[in-house]
C-alpha cells in the first residue's frame, strides 16, 4: 500500500517541497497522528516546565509587528532589578520548575549587565538549566554570557526569506545578521532555538517551506512557532492573525523532521485557540513556559493583543496545570529537558 504524505515523512523526516505544499495547505489529519506516536515514543508522555520571566520590554529594535517595538510610545517601559529576577527565579525553582528563560527587547548594553546576574542564577542554582532570548547581540556579549551559565538561547530567524524579512523588519535589520548571529550561537556551544510566526503579513507556503528547509540546515535543538497577532499600537494592527489550525499542522510537521527537538506549546497559540496549549502538546510540541514575570510588569509585556500567559505563581496553580495536563495524559517532568539525540 502506498505510503501517506505523513507516514513518508515520518520515517524520511524529509518531503519534497510538493509534499511539504499539500501538508501546510491541506486538512489531513495524519501527521497529526503520526507526530503524537513520535512524540509519546520519545519522550514518554512528559512535558517540561521552563519558567519564563520577561525581564524588560525595552528594545532598540522596530520590528512591525510587535508591542514592545521601539516607536510604541504607550507602554510603559520596565526592566527588572537582578533581586526581582532571583525572586522569580527562586519562586520557580521551590515549585519545581529547572529551567530559567530570561526573554527581553533587544538591548546590548543592558544584556551585558545581565551577565553578572546570569552568574549570580548560575551560582545559586548550579543544576537549573538558563535559557535567555534577548534578540541579536555582539558575539563578544554572547561570549560572556555564555561564560556566566547561561546554557541555551533563542532567537527566531523570523522568516528565512530575505525580501519578507525586509517587510517585516525597518530598514537597517538584516536577515544576515540574524543568521549570523544564530551561527555564534551555536560556535558558542549554546543550545539553539530558531523559529517564526505562523500567518505574518505577507506570509506565503512558500515562506513556509523556506522556514522549514533552512531549519534542516542549521538542525536547531529548540523550534519556537507561533500564530502572528496583531498588536494595536503597532503597523500591523489591522493585520489578521495567523491560523491556530496552521500552527498545529507545523507543530506535528517539525516533530516529524525534528524528533528530538525541544518544541514549546506557545503563548500566541493557546490566546488564539482556547485549550491551545493540550492541542499543542497532542500535535508534537512537548515544553510549556509558564509566566513568572511579576504581575505588574506582565501585561507591559504586550507582544500582541489578549495574551492568555499560563500562571503558575502558586503551588495551587501549579497544581491545576499538573491536574490539566495528566487529564490529558501528561506528567511534568523534573528534569532540565536538554536537548538528547535520538536517533
Ligand atoms: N527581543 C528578543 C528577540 O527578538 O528574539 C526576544 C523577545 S521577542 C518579542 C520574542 C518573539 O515574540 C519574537 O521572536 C516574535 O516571533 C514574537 N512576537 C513578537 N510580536 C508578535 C506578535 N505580534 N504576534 C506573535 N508573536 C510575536
Amino acid at each position: 500500500m502506498a505510503k501517506t504524505l505523513a507516514e513518508e515523512l515520518r520515517e524520511n523526516r524529509d518531503l519534497p517541497d510538493e509534499g511539504l505544499r499539500t501538508l501546510l495547505e491541506g486538512d489531513d489529519p495524519s501527521p497529526g497522528r503520526e507526530a503524537r506516536e513520535v512524540t509519546r515514543a520519545v519522550f514518554g508522555g512528559r512535558v517540561w516546565l521552563r519558567a519564563l520571566i520577561e525581564w524588560s520590554n525595552v528594545c532598540r529594535n522596530d520590528c512591525l509587528y510587535c508591542g514592545i517595538r521601539r516607536s510604541n510610545g504607550r507602554i510603559r517601559r520596565y526592566s527588572l532589578s537582578r533581586e526581582e529576577i532571583l525572586s522569580c527565579c527562586a519562586q520557580a525553582w521551590s515549585l519545581g520548575l529547572r529551567t530559567f528563560v530570561l526573554q527581553g527587547g533587544e538591548n546590548p548594553a543592558a544584556a551585558r549587565q545581565l551577565t553578572d546576574t546570569v552568574a549570580a542564577i548560575r551560582a545559586a542554582w548550579p543544576s537549573a538549566a538558563i535559557t535567555l532570548s534577548l534578540g541579536e547581540l555582539p558575539r563578544e556579549t554572547l561570549r560572556l554570557l555564555r561564560e556566566a551559565g547561561a546554557d541555551r538561547y533563542l532567537l527566531r530567524h523570523e522568516t528565512a526569506t530575505a525580501s519578507h524579512y525586509a517587510s517585516l523588519h525597518p530598514a537597517g535589520m538584516q536577515l544576515q545578521t540574524r543568521l549570523d548571529c544564530l551561527h555564534s550561537l551555536r560556535e558558542l556551544g549554546f543550545q539553539t532555538g530558531m523559529g517564526m510566526m505562523v500567518g505574518s503579513p505577507g506570509q506565503t507556503t512558500e515562506h513556509l517551506i523556506a522556514d522549514i528547509r533552512l531549519m534542516q540546515a542549521f538542525r536547531p535543538e529548540m523550534i519556537g512557532v507561533g500564530p502572528f497577532i496583531p498588536q494595536k499600537d503597532t503597523p500591523f494592527a489591522g493585520e489578521t492573525a495567523g491560523s491556530a489550525e496552521k500552527t498545529l499542522r507545523l507543530y506535528s510537521i517539525l516533530r516529524l523532521m525534528f524528533p528530538s527537538a525541544n518544541i514549546p506549546s506557545t503563548t500566541a497559540l493557546s490566546t488564539l485557540l482556547p485549550g491551545g496549549r493540550i492541542a499543542g502538546l497532542r500535535a508534537g510540541a512537548n515544553v510549556i513556559m509558564p509566566d513568572f514575570t511579576p504581575a505588574p510588569y506582565r501585561e507591559a509585556y504586550t507582544l500582541y493583543d489578549g495574551k492568555n500567559a499560563a500562571c503558575v505563581e502558586t503551588g495551587a496553580q501549579l497544581q491545576a496545570l499538573q491536574q490539566e495536563l495528566s487529564a490529558a495524559g501528561y506528567t511534568v517532568s523534573s528534569t532540565r529537558g536538554d536537548y538528547q539525540h535520538h536517533v
